[in-house]
């Protein structure tokens, strides 16, 4: 990928690239006939905007779950999609945002899990006032959908919950009816957070449903893993759409198994939260 300097970049070399690389002007050499472009520029980690998280507040939601609360003038991010955190040391970390337009805000609420030993778990727990620049937003795990009857399944563990709560609460401002059935898994019951939001939200939605699973069984929970559950309770996947985020196995394994009950590769989104060095 390489960058127009004045803006010029050739529209059929930035088919299929994401939003925030095409309005930077940048397009993909490959793609591009040499008389096309007259300069290029090789593109660097500058070439995106980058943003400035103010009014920063934290605050517990489980033992090792942080809700992080911040402003960025200027940053716009489609409910569900994630950005780039950067600190001063120049460490990057991906976060999902986890609000939507159903409880309108111009604080951006993410969803983060403190690693005893992880790099910006620590940074991000441990300084008073943390310095946090922000690039993005990238991704595609948003809501889209023209039918507004069509049901959806959401299937994620631990912070896999922010993007799938922003989808779900989008998906319901934008007016959508179909059946919503969410399979929040943790190991335990304790390591679930946001149970009392996510109650709320079945009691003021008649066509939400929130199925807890956890490894460990517990009086509430239903014992199993949100993929098994929720592959159990829907032997066919034909005409649903599929939400699937948090750990990358999990991700793995609900795409394909919702595509191989039926589900439509192009009704399949998810993020992986992958490891990033
Ligand atoms: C698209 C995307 C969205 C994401 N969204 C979220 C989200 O909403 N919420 C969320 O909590 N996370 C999310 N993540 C994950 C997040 O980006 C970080 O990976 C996570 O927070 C850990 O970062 P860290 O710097 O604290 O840990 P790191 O320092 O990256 O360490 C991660 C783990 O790896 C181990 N480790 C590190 N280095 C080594 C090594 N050399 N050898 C062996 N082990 C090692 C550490 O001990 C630790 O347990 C997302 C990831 C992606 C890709």
């Amino acid at each position: 990928m390489v960058r127009a300097p004045h803006g010029d970049a050739p529209p059929r070399a930035q088919e299929g690239l994401p939003d925030v690389f095409r309005k930077a002007a940048c397009f993909l050499a490959c793609k591009s006939l040499a008389d096309q472009v007259e300069e290029v520029d090789l593109v660097g980690e500058d070439v995106l905007p980058t943003y400035e998280a103010t009014d920063i507040q934290r605050e517990m939601l489980s033992s090792d779950v942080l809700r992080l609360r911040f402003r960025a003038p200027g940053l716009v991010v489609p409910a569900g999609m994630f950005v780039r955190f950067i600190t001063p040391s120049g460490l990057k970390r991906s976060y999902s945002v986890a609000n939507s337009s159903l409880t309108p805000s111009d604080t951006f609420e993410f969803h983060i899990r403190l690693l005893p030993d992880g790099q910006m778990s620590q940074f991000l727990s441990a300084i008073e006032e943390p310095i946090l620049k922000i690039q993005g937003p990238f991704g595609n795990c948003t809501y889209t959908s023209a039918d507004l009857e069509k049901p959806i399944v959401f299937i994620g563990s631990g912070t896999g919950l922010a993007p799938l709560y922003a989808v779900l609460t989008e998906s319901l401002a934008k007016g959508n009816r179909g059946q919503c059935t969410l399979y929040f898994g943790g190991a335990t019951s304790e390591s679930l957070y946001c149970v009392d939001e996510l109650r709320e939200l079945e009691k003021r939605f008649a066509n939400v449903r929130v199925v807890f699973c956890t490894d460990s069984p517990s009086d509430w929970t239903i014992t199993g893993s949100p993929v098994a559950v929720a592959m159990e309770e829907n032997p066919s996947f034909k005409g649903i759409m599929v939400y699937t985020c948090g750990h990358p196995a999990l991700v793995k394994a609900a795409k394909l198994k919702t595509f191989m009950a039926g589900a439509s590769m192009s009704e399949i989104f998810s993020d992986a939260f992958d490891q990033q060095s």
